[in-house]
């Protein structure tokens, strides 16, 4: 994970995924299935498009699938990085104070 994620919480013996509704241990949570490989951080720190939705999906343990989905054109994307900003409806995110 690369920063700040607001799906992550954290207790005393787990880390748990809101948006993908898991939990794991501390040490799973570095794994690349689980919060260490997750493009979701990096993706909304960096202004996306208010239309992007990304979606985390944990099916059996250790594996995990992760993509954004736009609600303005009903279409799923893998990589927003490369398709949003060309796009005519790109309409960032307000600024965090
Ligand atoms: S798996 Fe991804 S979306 Fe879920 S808490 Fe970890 S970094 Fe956030
Ligand atoms: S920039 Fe375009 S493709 Fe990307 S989420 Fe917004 S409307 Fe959808």
């Amino acid at each position: 994970m690369t920063g700040y994620c607001p799906f992550q919480v954290l207790t005393a013996r787990e880390v748990r995924c809101e948006l993908g509704k898991g939990s794991f241990s501390p040490k799973d949570s570095e794994e690349p299935w689980a919060c260490a490989g997750c493009s979701i951080p990096r993706v909304l720190a960096n202004r996306p498009c208010i239309y992007l939705e990304p979606v985390k999906h944990f099916a059996l343990r250790g594996k995990s699938i992760t993509f954004f989905r736009c609600t303005m054109f009903g279409v799923v994307i893998d990589e927003p990085f490369r398709l949003c900003p060309q796009c005519v409806g790109n309409e960032p995110a307000p600024r965090a104070h």
